[in-house]
């Protein structure tokens, strides 16, 4: 989604239960909402001191705005990636958490990584957590029972999407005092074990990520909303 943000806030490269992945790539800006989010986020999932850390990649640029990167949203500050994978270390690349021939989740998807996604789908700020589509399946087995009832209504907000197998993506709600921000489209009821899902394994979902993955690599800039020119051409 296009857009921009006024009033950023910014990420610090390290802090209680987190540090920053590729700070390099400046893209750690964001709604103050968002930030802050990331931050208790961070410290509520540090059990212990030598507990893994959150690892957190992109959020935003300082205004906003387009990148020109893998992503067409993260540009209206209330996005970021979070590396499936909590660790002490800085890893340049994290695992993947799906086998691609078979297209389902690796080994390497355990119950720390399903703790880490359950916290964040359960915020009440988080609008929707973006996940490889097999992992959605995977978290539909193992709690989409109908007689899960409310207690995993999480599993609803965690929506299944190309790519995204390294890393899942949140996106907060638009801030209460953010008039010109737009919601995404409403998540369909039902926590999405349904053929909508099935839908990911078909032939013409294959075909799809095909263009997805072309999109990704070939970007064009997007149109901005109008009241965008004005403050990303300030300086
Ligand atoms: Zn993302």
């Amino acid at each position: 989604m296009a857009g921009c943000v006024r009033g950023a806030d910014s990420l610090p490269l390290r802090g209680d239960g987190f540090r920053l992945v590729r700070p390099e790539r400046r893209r750690f800006f964001g709604h103050p909402e968002l930030v802050s989010l990331l931050k208790s986020s961070a410290a509520s999932l540090q059990t212990r001191k030598s507990s893994p850390l959150l690892l957190i990649g992109d959020l935003g640029l300082p205004r906003g705005g387009p990148t020109l990167s893998a992503h067409s949203s993260h540009q209206s500050g209330l996005d970021a990636d979070i590396w499936y994978v909590r660790s002490r270390k800085a890893t340049t690349t994290p695992p993947s958490m799906v086998e691609h021939k078979r297209l389902r989740v690796s080994r390497s998807f355990g119950a720390a990584e399903l703790r880490v996604l359950q916290h964040f789908a359960s915020q009440p700020e988080v609008d929707r957590v973006l996940v490889h589509f097999a992992i959605k399946r995977e978290l539909c087995r193992r709690f989409g029972a109908p007689d899960a009832g409310a207690d995993a209504s999480w599993i609803r907000k965690i929506r299944p999407w190309f790519g995204h197998d390294r890393h899942f993506h949140v996106r907060i709600r638009c801030p209460a005092k953010s008039p010109f921000c737009k919601e995404g489209e409403p998540i369909p009821p039902g926590n999405g074990r349904d053929a909508t899902l099935d839908w990911w394994w078909s032939a013409e979902a294959r075909q799809d990520e095909g263009k997805n993955q072309h999109r990704q690599q070939n970007p064009v800039m997007p149109e901005l909303p109008e009241a965008c020119g004005q403050l990303l051409h300030s300086s």
